[in-house]
Parts: structure tokens; C-alpha cells; sequence
């Protein structure tokens, strides 16, 4: 077998048709290069192991393009492991969760678990996406040797194993992802990678890390996204960046308000809608979830006043982050 690497541009259609015809191929992700096959089709499952020369009991992940794909691998999600997913996907984690039937035990190594991962590389993203099913992947290497980073890696351990490798460049990350269990009680890490023990307490709360021990979050729930109004929501750093947000969003057909203290937009030309703050800090923080929930009953977006760092500015500061996930204008 005559083993090629092409870009995407070219190799695409190519590559899709070898993954419909239950064959295998090479794409790039962030954290190293991976060999994929059908993850439906135990028979083209099987084609990885051959090639790699891999021990059949060590199962292989689930690659996706788009977070619904899940539903079709894994039941009983739990809240925690939608949390997760949603804090790092797509990005150098994976998820195990508990499989669907429809997962061959070629993947799984015969477990009722499943690992998932949603890889961010574009290339990555688009050809599976162009496949339409989810992709089983391991690392493009055989068996015992160096995971690869580049597409010469791959084809100096594999030429004539594969048929087709695409191009993707040198791995941004490099290592293999960062695996988390999220079917045991305490979220347990089974693979540190780039997504650390700490990235994941601070989302989780607790999790058990690679060496066994408990991990604590600082500041439990830190970055994970409470009081948020249903409708989108950023900060202002200026008024005047306020008027040109609202003026902004207002052209995209949506129904935009403006949160801030009374005197905020004097000195701005125009007609706005606002809710009404108040007059001092302390007026802005007893109303300010009332304003948030009566902007999310009316409007499609909300653009927030900056109260800054300064004593309840802080305070006031720290639920609008939450509420805006940070975004700032
Ligand atoms: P590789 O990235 O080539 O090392 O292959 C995937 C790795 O993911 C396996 O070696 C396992 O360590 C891990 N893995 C995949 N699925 C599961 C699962 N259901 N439960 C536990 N670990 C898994
Ligand atoms: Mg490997």
C-alpha cells in the first residue's frame, strides 16, 4: 500500500470516501496526530488495530464535530459532564461517559463506557464533520512508539499501513488529551493532559486527580457561569462603547437595552433604552438582578455599565462577570 499525505483542500473527498468504504485515515488534531475509522463500523474499527499492531482491550475515542453528536454515543449525562463539555469543547479533553448501544465493542474494548472528544483543529473539525459519524481514534503511531505531531512523524512509523494521511501542521498542544471519567462518583482524571486538575476542580468542584488524591476547587464554581440571564450580556468599558454596542446589536434586528446608573449616558447624542440603576453604587447592586430579569423578559441583548474595582464596584462587578461571562467591550 502506497501511503500519501495531502492538504485538506485536496485530499478531502478522497478521505471521506475512504472513511464511508469502511477504510482508515490519518488526520491532524491539536494534541497529536490521530487514526481514524467509522466509530459505527466495527469492521473498519478493527483496520486500527491492525495497523497499529494495538492490543484489541484498549479502547479507542469517539472524535465528534458538533456537541449534539454525544446523543448519538453516550447516555445518562450527567449535569457535571454537560458542564465540563461545555467549559472545554472543543479542545484537548475527553470525556467517558456511558455508551449508547450503538458504540461497537470494537471501540470500547468490550467497556460500557465510551470516551468522547471533540478536537478544535479546523482541519480536524472539518473532516469529520464531511464523514458525518463520529471517528474512533487512538494515536497515529504503532503500537509502543512516540505519539506523532507532524505528518512526516506519521509517515515515517506508518508508510504503507494507511492510505492517506492529511495535512495539518505541527500539533499546537502536543500531548494527548487530558481524559476525565465522569461515570465515577468523584469526575476521576485517568490521563493529565493539557486541561489541568485544577481547570477541571474549578469547574466541577472536586476531582480526583491522576495520583488518586481529591482536588478542591479555591473557589468552587469560579468559572462556571451563575446568575446568567437567558439573553446574551457584555460589559462596557465606556458609555460611549455602550451606545456603539447598542447601536450595533440594534442593526442585527436585536432588541438591545443599556444597564447603568442614571447618569451614565449624559454627554452621548441619542435615544436609548435603558433600565434605570439607580443613583449610587448601592442603588445599582439591590437592582441589579431585578434589571437583569426584567432585560431578559424584553430584550435580546443587554449591554452593562462598568462599576470598576473600587469598593462595591467589585462586588456589583463580580455577579455581571458571571452574568456576561466576562465578555467585555
Ligand atoms: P490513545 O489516545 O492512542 O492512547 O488511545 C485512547 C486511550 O483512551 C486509551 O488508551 C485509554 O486509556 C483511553 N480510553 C478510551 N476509552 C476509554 C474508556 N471507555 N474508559 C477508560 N479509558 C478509555
Ligand atoms: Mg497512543
Amino acid at each position: 500500500m502506497q501511503t500519501r499525505i495531502v492538504s485538506i483542500q485536496q485530499g478531502l473527498i478522497e478521505a471521506v470516501e475512504l472513511i464511508k468504504n469502511g477504510d482508515i485515515v490519518v488526520f491532524p488534531t491539536e494534541t497529536v496526530y490521530g487514526l481514524g475509522a467509522n466509530a459505527f463500523d466495527g469492521g473498519a474499527v478493527r483496520k486500527i488495530f491492525e495497523a497499529k499492531g494495538r492490543p484489541m482491550d484498549n479502547p479507542l475515542i469517539a472524535h465528534i464535530a458538533d456537541i449534539s453528536w454525544i446523543d448519538k454515543l453516550a447516555v445518562d449525562v450527567s449535569d457535571c459532564a454537560k458542564a465540563v463539555m461545555n467549559e472545554f469543547m472543543p479542545g484537548p479533553i475527553t470525556v467517558i461517559l456511558k455508551r449508547s448501544k450503538d458504540v461497537p465493542d470494537e471501540v470500547t474494548a468490550g467497556l460500557d463506557s465510551v470516551g468522547i472528544r471533540f478536537p478544535s483543529h479546523p482541519v480536524a473539525r472539518q473532516f469529520i464533520m464531511a464523514c458525518g459519524v463520529p471517528l474512533a481514534a487512538p494515536s497515529a503511531n504503532t503500537s509502543t512508539k512516540i505519539s506523532p505531531t507532524s505528518a512526516q512523524h506519521v509517515f515515517e512509523d506508518m508508510q504503507g499501513r494507511v492510505p492517506l494521511i492529511l495535512q495539518g501542521g505541527a500539533c499546537e498542544v502536543g500531548i494527548e488529551s487530558t481524559i476525565v471519567d465522569m461515570t465515577a462518583d468523584i469526575p476521576t482524571i485517568l490521563r493529565p493532559g493539557a486541561i489541568t486538575q485544577d481547570m477541571l476542580a474549578r469547574v466541577l468542584g472536586k476531582v480526583k486527580n491522576y495520583d488518586g488524591q481529591i482536588i478542591v476547587a479555591k473557589a468552587p464554581g469560579m468559572k462556571y457561569k451563575h446568575y446568567a440571564p437567558s439573553c446574551e450580556m457584555v460589559v462596557a468599558t465606556s458609555a460611549e462603547s455602550a451606545s456603539e454596542e447598542y447601536i450595533r446589536q440594534n442593526k442585527k434586528g436585536l432588541a438591545t437595552v443599556i444597564l447603568a446608573k442614571r447618569d451614565y449616558l449624559e454627554g452621548i447624542d441619542g435615544v436609548f433604552d435603558l433600565i434605570d440603576l439607580g443613583e449610587s453604587d448601592e442603588d445599582a447592586m439591590r437592582n441589579i438582578y431585578a434589571a437583569m430579569h426584567e432585560a431578559q423578559n424584553k430584550y435580546d441583548y443587554i449591554v452593562c455599565q462598568d462599576f470598576g474595582q473600587d469598593g462595591l464596584g467589585a462586588s456589583i462587578m463580580n455577579r455581571i462577570n458571571k452574568a456576561s461571562g466576562g465578555k467585555r467591550i
